[in-house]
């Protein structure tokens, strides 16, 4: 409900993303309505690996992955696919991706992710307390697992830029890790304990709940697809696919994937990709696990999640309307048993869901350049749940016109 002079705002999107930023702006005492053609934390944000991931700020365009990518496209099971058909889509932004992973620019970068990423736990863990869910966050941390010695140093890049940013790791030999994760194949010698790279409960459960407390403090929770915006000297509202228009003073959208398709309407084109991923969700896997574990030389992630063992990972580049090919989800499940041995997967579900990406791996958290009311909240790759909490009070400190947290500039729309 709106009381005289308030400011509305209008969030586009309630993925994690946009729901949090409806809570954050909320707060600040705006009339704010969230609109999504579907109920909240359906898109990327329902199955995601529910890591609070502080650790994997590295930017995904770096030399090294450049190396090893002619080698993962030819791999039918590597980790990175691109769809043939979708391909020549794919030029200008794999361009600016070769582009923006030149050395001179990668420090830069991934100071930019350690900004949000320093944050990311404190912020996460008092926006989980606020809807009453503070106890879903784990206390444990993941696990990165080397089967041998120069596994283990083709990741010594991920652990100097830990130590370049402060970022906590322990190094654990087989013994060690034994005696953490009893369920991890012998053939695993070393691992690393990331101990703040925390895992949520569910993280549906999570944007539920936002959504629910959002709702009980007096927000409106709008469902409907929005087709186009109302405009004359900025942009006064938005229209939905039923025919009707809502106005506010404020517009932020945060719809995921789907966001450069709202953008072209405004004329602001970005270079937002879906990197499609998989998650196989195994109610019953016969063995417990306590800490989410990664193996970077086989590129899958298994969490303990409130409803089992969820196993995921993998890259798929084929745009937003291709179907689900579920043999990617099979081939991360295949990865995880070389660690997990005892994993079952009768009765396993499969999910399909699209981070949204930059090629530059860096979220916009951005005023406009060219639509004036309009924000931009979007681009948050593989690190969308972990940033959530982040991005929200940056976001409503930005429309507030505070001083935001961190400096923005590196996290503007028109970057690129
Ligand atoms: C397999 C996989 C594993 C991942 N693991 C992790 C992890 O462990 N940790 C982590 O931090 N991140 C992880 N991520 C990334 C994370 O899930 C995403 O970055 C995050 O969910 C993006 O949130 P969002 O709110 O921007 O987008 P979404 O959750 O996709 O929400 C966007 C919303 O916008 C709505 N929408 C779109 N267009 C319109 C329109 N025109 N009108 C109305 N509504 C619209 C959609 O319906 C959707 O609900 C993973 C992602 C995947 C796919």
């Amino acid at each position: 409900m709106q009381t005289a002079g308030q400011t509305t705002t209008l969030v586009v999107g309630a993925g994690v993303i946009g729901t949090a930023i409806a809570l954050d702006l909320q707060k600040r005492g705006h009339a704010v309505t969230l609109i999504d053609r579907n109920a909240p934390g359906r898109g990327a944000s329902f199955g995601n690996m529910a890591s609070i991931a502080v650790t994997e700020f590295m930017p995904v365009s770096r030399p090294s992955v450049w190396l090893q990518t002619p080698g993962w496209l030819i791999d039918p099971e590597g980790p990175i696919r691109v769809s043939p058909r979708y391909a020549p889509r794919l030029v200008s932004w794999f361009l600016r991706f070769f582009w923006a992973g030149r050395p001179s620019r990668m420090r830069a970068l991934e100071a930019q992710g350690a900004a949000l990423c320093r944050r990311a736990l404190a912020d996460t863990q008092a926006l989980m307390d606020d809807v009453g869910l503070g106890a879903d966050l784990s206390q444990t941390g993941c696990l990165s697992l080397y089967a041998s010695e120069s596994e283990f140093a083709a990741d010594r890049e991920r652990l100097d830029m830990l130590d370049r940013h402060g970022f906590a790791y322990q190094v654990l030999d087989r013994a060690a890790l034994s005696a953490l994760e009893p369920e991890i194949a012998p053939v695993i010698q070393k691992a690393v304990l990331l101990p703040d790279n925390r895992t949520v409960r569910d993280p549906f459960a999570l944007v539920s709940r936002m959504a629910e407390a959002f709702a009980a403090r007096g927000g409106t929770i709008r469902r409907a697809a929005v087709t186009g915006f109302a405009r004359a000297e900025r942009v006064t509202g938005v229209t939905l696919d039923d025919g009707s228009t809502l106005s506010a003073d404020r517009v932020v959208l945060a719809a995921g994937a789907f966001t450069a398709r709202l953008s072209r309407l405004l004329d602001e084109p970005i270079p937002l990709e879906t990197e499609r991923g998989y998650h196989t969700q195994i109610a019953d896997p016969g063995l417990t696990l306590s800490h989410s574990i990664i193996w970077p030389a086989r590129a899958f992630m298994v969490s303990p999640t409130g409803g089992g063992i969820r196993v995921g990972g993998t890259v798929e580049m084929a745009g937003l309307d291709a179907p689900p090919d579920w043999r990617r989800a099979q081939i991360t499940v295949r990865r995880a048993r070389g660690a997990l041995p005892n994993l079952r997967t009768d009765g396993a579900t499969e999910w399909m869901g699209h981070r949204p990406a930059f090629p530059d791996t860096v979220p916009v958290i951005s005023a406009s350049a060219r639509a004036p009311g309009v924000f931009y909240a979007t681009g948050h790759g593989h690190l969308g749940l972990t940033y959530a909490a982040t991005t929200a009070r940056l976001m409503g400190q930005l429309i507030a016109g505070q001083t935001p947290d961190i400096d923005l500039n590196p996290f503007r729309v028109d970057r690129f």
